[in-house]
């Protein structure tokens, strides 16, 4: 087991070793995606920066419970079904299912358990009733139910907020804060007309949950009262984990968390996302232009998580370039035949490759510099090429090494060796290619067919064609 991990802890500000709770089990949870839109490539970014951070732990030998809650109940999904005159559960689903789509297609690893905020009410209920008990919790004159952040000292603690200037009975009831000020927040919302339909009827009165309970009430139930990861976007710090913090540590009297972290901001061409700037997108308005989606994992990764990462255009061509690099590489290493050995240049340099992509990404995973040192190999491994200085089974070991880190990456995948084609029918295909370009479809359908009876059957992939030999 591999202990010399650093990670930056936003509690601390410090880089510390990483040591989980249960030696070999890592437990972490992440705050999933609010179900009322189609996620943008900002939160893209945080649900990479995580699924890197997995993907190293399991690399590094841990196993990991990841649990990704979604938020199916808040002021932002219950206004959008409202909008759209639909059931709340009509309206979360269907982006619950968007979701579900993107990250598949961005190839991020599943998390072990996505829990639904709206099938967890009893346990936020019952964990709202120990902050009542234990004198953190009071109902206001609203009938909603808040909590007194006066009561906890160690309000403050991973924010840095101040709450000297709290002003008596000041107190918020809106999942977002409209100022970044320190105040009494809503752990039930009493019903109140404009919730419509949305409400449960419990012991707290007829009503729905503040936002930040539900993190607190999931995280615990499925990994227990102290567990060892926790992350999310720098804009959750406060006021949703400052306050989730609040909620578990009064109400079990237990440390919460002991690695906070955060990933930092992304901007498109130099400026904040939003709809009015015109540089609002999601995997989806990028898929549409025609973008691999591995490009855009590639690029939203490769920027270390904890800098502000600028997105751009230009950016994703060379993420796109630099993704074709590795499986052109790849694919290069599968043909290699009967060269010579190189008389050890090539283990060399792949124990050089593992002790630096290793040891930099143990450090805070520093994935610039791990990209760098791959790179570098990857230089030096084509250059033996080049000259023929590679025999079969170094090839192998080292497409064996690429295939390891790519569990790390997850941008190179399964890469298709084609043996070049007769030139006859090369040709053929290109007239196809030709024909379909200009949209003369009978042309390109006949020379399809020709192909065919020559026993070559043609796919057209987001790639472009490829073709395989029928079986016969
Ligand atoms: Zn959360």
């Amino acid at each position: 087991m591999q202990t010399s991990i650093c990670f930056f802890n936003t509690l601390t500000r410090k880089k510390e070793a990483f040591s989980p709770l249960e030696p070999g089990n890592v437990k972490m949870y992440t705050c999933g995606p609010t179900v009322y839109d189609y996620a943008h490539i900002g939160n893209f970014r945080a649900f990479l920066f995580e699924d890197l951070l997995k993907r190293w732990l399991l690399y590094r030998g841990f196993k990991v419970t990841h649990v990704m809650n979604l938020t199916d109940v808040d002021d932002r999904t219950i206004k959008g079904s409202q909008k759209q005159q639909v059931p709340l559960k009509q309206f979360t689903d269907f982006y619950a299912k968007a979701f579900f789509e993107d990250i598949k297609v961005l190839n991020i690893q599943s998390a072990d358990i996505y829990p639904r905020a709206t099938a967890h009410i009893p346990e936020m209920v019952a964990l709202i009733k120990t902050l009542m008990a234990k004198g953190y919790a009071y109902q206001g004159e609203d009938g909603s139910i808040y909590y007194a952040i006066s009561k906890f000292p160690d309000y403050g603690k991973l924010s840095k907020i101040k709450i000297a200037k709290l002003k008596p009975g000041a107190r918020v009831s809106q999942d977002e804060y409209a100022k970044e000020e320190a105040q009494d927040f809503a752990l039930w919302k009493a019903w109140v007309p404009e919730d419509g339909d949305v409400y449960w009827e419990t012991e707290l009165g007829k009503g729905r949950p503040g936002w930040h309970i539900e993190c607190s009430a999931m995280s615990m139930k499925y990994l227990g009262e102290t567990f060892d990861i926790h992350c999310g976007g720098v804009d959750n710090i406060f006021p949703h984990h400052e306050n989730e913090i609040a909620q578990s540590e009064a109400a079990t009297g237990k440390r919460f968390v002991d690695y906070w972290m955060h990933n930092e901001h992304l901007l498109v061409e130099g400026k904040k996302m939003a709809k009015r700037f015109g540089n609002f997108f999601t995997v989806r308005d990028l898929l549409a232009k025609g973008y691999d989606p591995i490009a855009i994992r590639y690029l939203l990764l490769s920027t270390h998580y904890r800098q502000q990462f600028n997105f751009t255009f230009e950016g994703l061509e060379s993420a796109k370039g630099a993704v074709e690099r590795l499986r052109n590489f790849v694919r290069r290493l599968h043909e290699v035949d009967g060269g010579k050995d190189s008389e050890g240049k090539v283990a060399t340099l792949t124990a050089k490759l593992e002790a630096c992509f290793g040891g930099s990404m143990d450090m805070d995973l520093d994935i610039g510099t791990a990209l760098a040192s791959l790179f570098d190999f990857v230089r030096e491994i084509n250059n033996l090429l080049d000259t023929n200085m590679v025999s079969k089974q170094e090839a192998a070991d080292v497409g064996g090494l690429m295939m390891r880190l790519d569990e790390v990456l997850g941008v190179i995948g399964r890469v298709e060796v084609e043996e070049a084609l007769p030139a006859d029918i090369d040709s053929l295909v290109q007239k196809r290619e030709a024909a379909r370009k200009a949209k003369n479809w009978e042309e390109a359908d006949a020379i399809r067919a020709q192909l065919k009876q020559m026993g070559i059957v043609l796919e057209d992939t987001s790639q472009g064609v490829r073709w395989h030999k029928e079986k016969a």
